[in-house]
């Protein structure tokens, strides 16, 4: 099995830059881990399974995070020693602009890790500052020295495994790694439902079963550990303020400040919502749209040919992948943003019919 995945990798991650990057952190004196902001189970998994990985070859680094992730992500080994810039800015820019080698897990340009982009994009102008992507998302900016990204791969997670194979590390991954790419596999495919799901992925799985971790501890944490309030604000999002448009099989939910604050709604909250409209007999394009202090936020998530990440690209400042995207409107209202893309449906009409 570990074969199979060798020889699916030749062309992303080519050997000779890999071996090259393993000496260039064998040397480093600071090594900086970073994700997207919002970080979700694969922004957060793959980070801490790579911080680990590094561990293993003697090479310590810090991971560093736009922001906080939901509590039901507050588990992973290894989150104790993470950095978050929106609590400690000068901290956490201090810490980047000092690194020799600084990792970008999850997101394709440096606008995607919010504020913290700004010293990532600082960072990949230094001659001496090697910034590596490690991605699976389409069209990623130019701003890295070496590129490792794959589209085509369901999660990040699954890109972090291939290069400890391709650093003939296998052996090494003990349980608390696989569980922390365990969390982004999980989280990125669905529990392996998506269509980027493929025998290597679950070739993946099964290694990392075989290290000892606890799998169904691992989904227990992450799935089964809503607060009552948050299972009243999905009630609440479903029964009230979902809006069904079935001559486009179109579905959208959205919530307001001030419902989500009737609710003591907290971060990760409305996480599950747009897959819940998704899962509408008929529907093939859903939306969740939230108001945020200083945006409007959206996920989308479609299924088939219908491409969500065309939608949040062109009308919402946004992108992702074919079939879960995402966008933000600073400064529009919620009203505002939910009419737009209300009235974008009859202009899909076409591609928003059923498939065959
Ligand atoms: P989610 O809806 O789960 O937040 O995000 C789904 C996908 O869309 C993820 O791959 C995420 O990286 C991407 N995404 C979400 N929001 C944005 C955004 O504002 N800009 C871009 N470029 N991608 C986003
Ligand atoms: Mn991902």
């Amino acid at each position: 099995m570990l074969q199979m995945y060798l020889s699916t990798m030749e062309d992303v991650f080519k050997q000779d830059l890999v071996v090259e990057l393993k000496g260039r952190l064998q040397k480093a004196k600071l090594v900086v881990i970073t994700a997207h902001r919002s970080p979700d189970g694969d922004a957060i998994g793959s980070a801490l399974a790579l911080q680990h990985l590094l561990a293993c070859m003697d090479v310590s680094s810090q991971v560093v995070m736009p922001d906080g992730y939901p509590d039901f992500l507050n588990w992973l080994p290894g989150q104790e020693g993470v950095q978050f810039h929106d609590t400690d800015p000068e901290r956490c820019e201090a810490i980047l602009l000092g690194a020799d080698v600084v990792f970008c897990l999850d997101y394709n340009a440096p606008s995607r890790a919010g504020d913290l982009g700004f010293s990532v994009a600082t960072a990949a102008s230094q001659a001496e500052t090697y910034v590596v992507v490690i991605d699976h998302h389409q069209q990623p900016e130019d701003f890295a020295d070496l590129l490792l990204s794959d589209p085509s791969t369901g999660s990040t997670a699954e890109l972090v495994y291939r290069l400890s194979l391709a650093w003939d590390m296998a052996e090494d991954i003990h349980a608390d790694m696989a569980s922390c790419l365990y969390c982004g596999l999980i989280t990125d495919t669905g529990s392996f439902r998506f269509p980027s799901v493929t025998p290597q992925t679950h070739a993946m799985a099964g290694h990392l079963l075989g290290t000892g971790m606890d799998h169904s501890k691992v989904h227990s944490l992450i799935y089964d550990a809503c607060r009552l309030d948050q299972i009243r604000l999905t009630s609440y999002a479903l029964g009230q303020k979902l809006q069904v448009f079935p001559e486009y099989n179109s579905a959208i939910v959205s919530l307001s400040l001030e419902e989500l604050e009737r609710f003591n709604a907290q971060k990760g909250d409305t996480e599950g919502l747009v897959n819940r409209a998704l899962s509408i007999e008929g529907i093939r394009f859903a939306a969740f749209v939230k108001e945020d202090v200083d945006r409007v936020k959206m996920s989308l998530r479609s299924t088939g040919s219908f491409s969500v990440r065309e939608v949040a690209a062109t009308h919402f400042n946004g992108g992702g992948h074919h079939n879960a995207a995402g966008g933000a409107c600073p400064g529009e209202s919620l009203d505002s943003v939910v009419s737009r893309l209300i009235g974008l449906l009859p202009s899909y009409a076409s591609q928003l019919q059923d498939e065959e």
